[in-house]
């Protein structure tokens, strides 16, 4: 049976010539970057151009390219390092409702150390409102953290016209770019942002690296402590292979960037047209139009996501669903909650999120697979 991924929002494949650009950096190429001799200056080499390759993708200087764990830490790193460098001109902190977890948590965070947070709802189809965002700024307000496009219902966000305002007054721009950079064009002057967050297997590179830039001027902590690599601000012996592996994803991304992008289009269309017109009582979460080439988020009434997850699995199809089963009890998404889904319909979403190794076929052998599983689930649930 052949196997059909449809979740690269929560990972992609390394592309095989990412992982041949990686190769010899885990073998004849090991040396430490921060060495004199020609190992070492061989690895800073790899690490110089990477650097630049990843600058070119978002339209920064490579002196504003910091290479992190993944973005996760970048967003960490955003958040704390600003928050605590900036603690005289004021604690306070606007963001979202439906950002990552990795951002949500962190805020968490800061909370618990005496900083306040204002978490700015979205509407029905997940778009933050600048104006909501013009209204939250306080004297204090430091940082405003909006994510570029979410990873569940693919929402872009206006993020031109929040930096924009947020240029005349003394507040910076943070976003979480993860979901984007490598799928839509990003470039950090048209948005306007002082630091965003990316990481490199959500684009064809390898897991555990990231980046994070920030703007020339941006007075920020450092994050992880020891060495002084990444010019004193991100301590730790390079991940020179996985940093190679990013660069190299972030040029091949750049190469086919507007076309890919419109091929995904044509298969989330594809995929959204044969859904409603196959199986009745299904909604689409996020904006119809302002929203990632690649992403599909459905709820299904009257079936849980799981069982459609699982089910799709055993036909070989990898899709991915808004509620996550933890202690017993099956929790709705956040995201979903957000943009005003009733629970009990929440608990049936579905997440597909197409790729470069995706075809017309993939979306045809769902639109097969799935009406007949949704009918046998309805007709065994108690929900119906
Ligand atoms: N932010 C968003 C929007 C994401 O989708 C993800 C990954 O799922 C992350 C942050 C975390 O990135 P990483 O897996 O590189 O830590």
């Amino acid at each position: 049976m052949k196997r059909i991924y449809l979740d690269h929002a929560a990972t992609t494949p390394v592309h095989p010539e990412v992982g041949e650009a990686m190769l010899p950096y885990l073998t004849e190429r090991f040396g430490n970057a921060s060495t004199l001799y020609s190992f070492g200056r061989e690895a800073k080499e790899a690490l110089e151009e990477a650097r630049e390759k990843v600058a070119s993708l978002i339209g920064a200087n490579p002196q504003e390219v910091f290479f992190t764990s993944g973005g996760t830490e970048s967003d960490n790193w955003a958040l704390i390092g600003v928050m605590f460098a900036r603690e005289r001109k004021g604690r306070h902190l606007i963001t979202s409702a439906i950002e990552h977890h990795a951002v949500l948590e962190t805020c968490r965070f800061l909370e618990r150390r005496g900083f306040e947070v204002t978490y700015l709802p979205v509407d029905a189809d997940g778009l933050v409102d600048p104006e909501e965002v013009k209204k939250a700024l306080r004297p204090d307000t430091v940082l405003v953290s909006i994510m570029h496009a979410n990873n569940e219902i693919g929402t872009i966000e206006p993020l031109e016209e929040i930096g924009e305002m947020l240029q005349q007054r003394e507040v910076l721009f943070h976003t979480d770019a993860v979901q984007t950079v490598g799928s839509i064009p990003v470039d950090v002057k048209a948005l306007q942002v002082n630091l965003l967050s990316l990481s490199g297997h959500k684009l064809y590179g390898p897991k555990g690296v990231g980046a994070l830039y920030i703007r020339r001027g941006t007075r920020i902590w450092p994050f992880i402590h020891g060495g002084g690599q990444e010019r004193n601000r991100r301590a730790g012996t390079e991940n020179v292979a996985g940093i190679v592996g990013l660069g190299k994803a972030c040029e091949l991304a750049a190469v086919d960037l507007e076309e890919r992008a419109e091929r995904l289009k044509q298969l989330r269309e594809q995929l959204i047209e044969g859904l409603f017109a196959r199986i009745e009582d299904i909604r689409l979460n996020g904006h119809r139009t302002r929203r990632l080439p690649n992403n599909v988020n459905i709820c299904v009434e009257g079936v849980e996501g799981e069982s459609m997850l699982l089910m799709l699995d055993w036909e070989g199809i990898a899709v991915s669903t808004g509620s996550a089963c933890s202690s017993g009890s099956l929790e709705p998404s956040h995201v979903l909650e957000a943009i005003g889904v009733p629970p009990a319909i929440a608990q049936g979403s579905l997440r597909f999120t197409f790729g470069r190794e995706n075809s017309e076929e993939d979306v045809e052998r769902v639109l097969e697979v799935l009406p007949p599983i949704v009918t046998r689930l309805r007709e065994m649930s108690p929900l119906r």
